[in-house]
């Protein structure tokens, strides 16, 4: 049996594209992977999502994102996509020994932060160490924080500290920064930053549930010494979750999808939606758009086929 449409991700966009293809009557299958939900299941208080003013858990955004998406019709499966074949249409979807087929393709599989992979970094993941300032900055208010990192987000991420944190020490490799002028500039005029540049992370501090702060190695000499804050925040870049497509797409230089035709990609049927084509906005309000965007695009797409 060939699928009208199979949507890979369950993220905003993914969830977002199958509430669009389901209501439109595609009765779309969507690839959950075994992890469902994204980004935001390692989220606690969602409070920028429009339409929830008292914020929401985000494992519960995502439920409520299925839900709504299944009610509707579409066909969930916790399955992880291995690989795909895009040589010709209808197009292949591998997962475990099991195979499918589409007409039409939505990936929207998202990125994920990059992480330093230092000792002691899983005990504090998410309660003390974060990877999302928008997300999780008003949780750090009053507390001292450092952000790890030379380049725009890291700047950007310190510049947004700074309206809830009294001091933020940006942590940085080397002596130059890797960021624009203009914000690398804005952060060095920022009274509320300090920075400790020429140093690296060997691991964190603290007991679980107990952040103290950063082993920090200086790259100029090899000294080690411990530095104390309340909370730090990883910069150092995301990567779009892409491995599965065997380079079948066209991607820009981080390897991130491109849209060649509205959200279409460089295979005609083939549409992508949030963080992986998204280096900019990378929002869980932004990502449903673009999930929306693709599958209107898909619908009108298939109808024209
Ligand atoms: P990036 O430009 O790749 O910078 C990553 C930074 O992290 C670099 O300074 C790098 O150090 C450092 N780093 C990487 N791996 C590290 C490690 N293992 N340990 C310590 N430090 C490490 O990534 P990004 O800042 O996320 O920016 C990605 C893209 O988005 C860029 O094109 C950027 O311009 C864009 N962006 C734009 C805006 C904006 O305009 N508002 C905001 C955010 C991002 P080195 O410098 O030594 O390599």
């Amino acid at each position: 049996m060939v699928e009208k449409l199979i949507i890979i991700g369950s993220g905003p966009a993914g969830y977002t594209a199958g509430l669009y293809a389901s209501r439109a009557m595609f009765e779309p299958l969507l690839f959950a992977g075994y992890a469902s939900g994204g980004q935001l299941m390692l989220t606690s208080d969602v409070e920028n999502y429009p339409g929830y003013p008292e914020g929401i858990q985000g494992p519960e955004m995502m439920m409520q994102l299925r839900a709504q998406a299944e009610r509707f019709g579409t066909r969930i499966l916790d399955r992880n996509v291995d690989s795909v074949d895009l040589s010709h249409r209808p197009f292949g979807v591998t997962s475990g020994d099991e195979s499918w087929q589409a007409e039409a393709l939505i990936i929207a599989t998202g990125a994920e932060a990059i992480w330093l992979g230092v000792e002691n970094e899983e005990v504090h993941k998410g309660r003390g160490i974060s990877t999302c300032a928008t997300c999780d900055g008003a949780f750090f208010r009053d507390k001292e924080v450092m952000v790890v990192g030379g380049g725009d987000s890291a700047m950007e991420e310190a510049t947004f500290l700074t309206r809830f944190c009294p001091k933020v020490t940006i942590v940085h490799r080397r002596e130059g920064l890797r960021a624009s002028q203009i914000m690398g500039l804005r952060a060095r005029d920022n009274p509320r930053i300090a920075w400790k540049l020429n140093h690296t992370v060997t691991g964190w501090l603290g007991a679980e549930g107990d952040f103290r702060g950063a082993r920090l190695r200086s790259t100029a000499d090899d000294s080690e010494e411990d530095f104390t804050c309340e909370g730090a925040f990883i910069a150092i870049g995301h990567k779009p979750i892409t491995s599965f497509l065997g380079g079948q797409l066209e991607t820009d230089a981080s390897g991130y999808l491109l849209w060649k035709q509205h959200s279409m990609t460089s295979v005609k049927g083939v549409f992508a939606a949030g963080d992986v084509v998204d280096t900019r906005y990378r929002q869980a309000v932004t990502a449903a758009g673009m999930g929306c965007m693709a599958a209107i695009d898909a619908e009108r797409w298939l109808e024209a086929q």
